[in-house]
């Protein structure tokens, strides 16, 4: 095997199991299969969702003969804080770690007057290829466990606990918006959100109703999640209304059809109630056309007005890329001709875009850094 062959391969290896990854009559089991009481799993997953601890010394009521090993099986080290940078003044935090075997993933944590926003990677790369998605340019490295979802989002709860954004605060809002594509990897996505809304010690007891998973447009797996009865929000990656622009875009469209992708956002709406977010990434001159987005507003209307929320964001372009952002003036009248069809919009700002915000770039830039 060639040296970046063998590289690849070590960062697609899998993680070792972690408490976080099973559910409850599971770990139950594990501490069985491991000669311990089951209470011994229960303590551990006690002290990770509701201290958000993993250190063995902070958990005294274990029995103090053992606890480090205990630990160390049950709550194995998963991710390691490669660099982190910080914008819009402090109210942006962008991480990047490393899973074990290498491969990097990326959090943005970011605060709002009212909320406290995480947006977490679910996958190393993505193998879905959108084009002006940084991510996209890596192809697949491997799927996130479970738990390595849930690690960035104790490790950024944990930040806001000690101050990161000043005084005690709690992060409340979880968006599945960084690296890959969440529905790609359906289990270890519903036991992460399991993990995120469960309350008590089997979960950090955000509400479900402020986790968003957003998806390139994956037909079954949403109406699987549609049927999981949690009231997550689901946010579908559009970017143009027609087969022939988002074939280009979004290449999984190929398979499905706008048609079929938006009925299946309006299902989620039916089965959940909850408004379905349409992300929309304005290119210049690609897909930002006025008569576009009278094109969009009637497809969306069809089901109405009040099951949708658009939500454009003007394209971050990603390095070598020849595409970039809208106008200032189209972007307007594109936003002018939803809104005037009834729809609810509102553009999507662009949190950390000086410090390679969007989707992926700090890791793709890091693997170009490794690899170069
Ligand atoms: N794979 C999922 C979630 C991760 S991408 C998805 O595609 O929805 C999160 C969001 O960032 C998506 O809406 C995606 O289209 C958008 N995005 C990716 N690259 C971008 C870029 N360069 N500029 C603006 N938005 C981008
Ligand atoms: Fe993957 Fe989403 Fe990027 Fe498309 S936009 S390549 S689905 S991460």
């Amino acid at each position: 095997m060639n040296v970046a062959l063998a590289d690849r391969a070590q960062r697609a290896a899998k993680p070792p199991q972690h408490l976080a990854d099973l559910s409850e009559p599971e770990r139950d089991s594990w501490a069985e299969s491991l000669g311990l009481p089951r209470m011994r799993a229960r303590q551990t997953a006690r002290h990770y969702f509701g201290k958000l601890e993993r250190t063995a010394s902070c958990m005294t009521d274990l029995p103090a003969a053992g606890r480090d090993e205990l630990v160390a099986t049950l709550l194995p080290p998963l991710l390691t804080r490669a660099r982190q940078i910080s914008a819009d003044g402090g109210r942006t935090v962008k991480t990047l770690y490393h899973l074990t075997g290498g491969a990097a993933v990326e959090t943005v944590l970011m605060a709002y007057p009212d909320r406290i926003t995480l947006c977490v990677s679910s996958q190393a790369g993505c193998g879905m290829g959108c084009p002006f998605c940084a991510t996209g340019k890596l192809g697949l490295v491997r799927n996130l466990s479970a738990a390595e979802i849930l690690e960035q989002v104790r490790l950024a709860a944990r930040a806001c606990q000690g101050g990161i954004f000043g005084g005690q605060k709690r992060l409340t809002n979880v968006v599945f918006m960084g690296m890959g594509e969440p529905l790609a990897n359906y289990k270890a996505l519903t036991r992460a959100i399991a993990g995120i809304a469960g309350q008590g010690g089997s979960g950090f007891g955000l509400s479900a109703r402020n986790v968003t998973v957003s998806t390139c447009g994956l037909v079954e797996p949403m109406d699987r999640l549609a049927g999981e009865g949690r009231p997550v929000r689901l946010a579908l990656s559009l970017h143009a209304p027609d087969d022939p622009a988002r074939d280009g875009l979004v290449p999984i469209n190929r398979r499905y059809g706008v048609e079929r992708t938006l009925a299946a956002a309006y299902r989620y709406y039916e089965a959940t109630g909850r408004r379905v977010s349409i992300e929309y990434a304005l290119i210049r001159d690609i897909n930002d056309q006025a008569w576009r987005a009278t094109q969009l507003a009637a497809k969306l209307c069809q089901y109405g007005t009040g099951w949708v929320h658009v939500n454009p964001i003007p394209l971050n372009p990603v390095p070598g890329s020849i595409w970039t952002a809208s106008r200032p003036s189209v972007q307007e009248e594109f936003l002018r001709r939803l809104a005037a069809a009834g729809l609810s919009v509102t553009l999507r700002d662009t949190r950390g875009a000086d410090i390679d915000g969007a989707c992926g770039q700090l890791a793709a830039k890091e693997v170009v850094r490794t690899n170069g």
